[in-house]
């Protein structure tokens, strides 16, 4: 399953990161999630407590800050919040538009013990 390598590879990060900071364990994980990154948060959510299995991040929690997705439309400079990328500019109705944010995936923060 996608999600589950995306779980294991975001633990990974952060209990690098942990080890760096000399830190035992891991409390909580916070990451940025973009409506436009393809990644599904329930399915991530459910694979999260078995990536974390065996690592210093075992029995961590996981908060999720999900980022809306903005454009920017090139025709009339038109910003406006989109659920796809084949989304158009509802003031002038182009195609051509410019993805501000939406498509991360990102470690915000690592709170260790
Ligand atoms: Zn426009």
């Amino acid at each position: 399953m996608h999600e589950m390598s995306i779980a294991m590879n975001i633990v990974n990060i952060a209990c690098k990161e942990a080890q760096k900071d000399g830190a035992t364990s891991i409390s909580t994980i916070e990451l940025d999630v973009g409506k436009l990154s393809g990644v599904m948060v329930d399915s991530l959510n459910f694979c999260y407590d078995s990536a974390c299995k065996g690592t210093l991040a075992e029995s961590s929690e996981l908060m999720i800050n999900e980022v809306p997705a903005m454009a920017l439309c090139k025709n009339c400079g038109e910003s406006f919040e989109i659920d796809s990328f084949m989304a158009l500019c509802p003031k002038c109705e182009s195609y051509e538009i410019d993805i501000l944010q939406g498509r991360e995936l990102r470690l915000r923060a690592v709170s260790v013990n």
